[in-house]
């Protein structure tokens, strides 16, 4: 059921720099958060929301912290999963 939506680099550039953190000049994600962002889309894809977080919030196991939760809600919105 999962349309492949071609992305587009905006698309993946947006998602690495959310998940990074954004801050005010900072118009880039760090590399290791780009090489990720390709999962964290597809995970996006699949609207799981915890997934995405747990994803994003590598330092943890079981759950994601506020932040992160806050994160992958903005990606969800990103890629137009969110309700
Ligand atoms: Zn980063
Ligand atoms: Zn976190």
């Amino acid at each position: 059921m999962t349309t492949v939506v071609s992305r587009n680099s905006t698309v993946l550039d947006r998602a690495a720099l959310i998940a990074c953190g954004v801050r005010t000049g900072k118009t880039t994600s760090c590399a290791a958060c780009a090489a990720k962002a390709e999962g964290f889309l597809r995970i996006a894809d699949t609207g799981a929301l915890d997934g995405l977080a747990a994803a994003i919030c590598r330092s943890r196991v079981g759950g994601a912290c506020q932040e992160c939760t806050t994160k992958a809600t903005e990606i969800l919105r990103l890629v137009g999963v969110v309700r």
